[in-house]
């Protein structure tokens, strides 16, 4: 179902426990919709339904190119250079999150 050539940059094997949401939304006062997980890094950023879609922009500007949704429930992936979804074994762990601030 997925063919994604990235796979040698996914570093990120255990999800954190909780985060507080988007974290450039949260130094810049933005909103954000859904959370994602950069999987080579850990940044935390905000889907492309967000105003400011922190998680796509860190993708172009760190040349990380997969994520991870961190929404409960959610366990899909999604490589930005190659535009699909995929499920990446071995990534463990649940993580906490506040509800969104446009959801509120
Ligand atoms: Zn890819
Ligand atoms: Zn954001
Ligand atoms: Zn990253």
């Amino acid at each position: 179902m997925s063919w994604c050539s990235h796979l040698d940059h996914v570093r990120l094997t255990q999800l954190p426990e909780s985060v507080e949401g988007c974290e450039e939304c949260l130094k810049t006062g933005g909103q954000w919709l859904h959370l994602r997980i950069c999987l080579q890094c850990g940044q935390v950023g905000c889907c492309d339904d967000s105003p400011n879609r922190h998680a796509r922009a860190h993708a172009a500007g760190s040349s990380h190119p997969l994520i991870r949704s961190i929404e409960p429930g959610e366990q899909w992936s999604w490589c930005f250079l190659d535009d699909v979804a995929l499920q990446i074994p071995g990534v463990q762990g649940q993580t906490r999150i506040p509800p969104s601030p446009l959801m509120g």
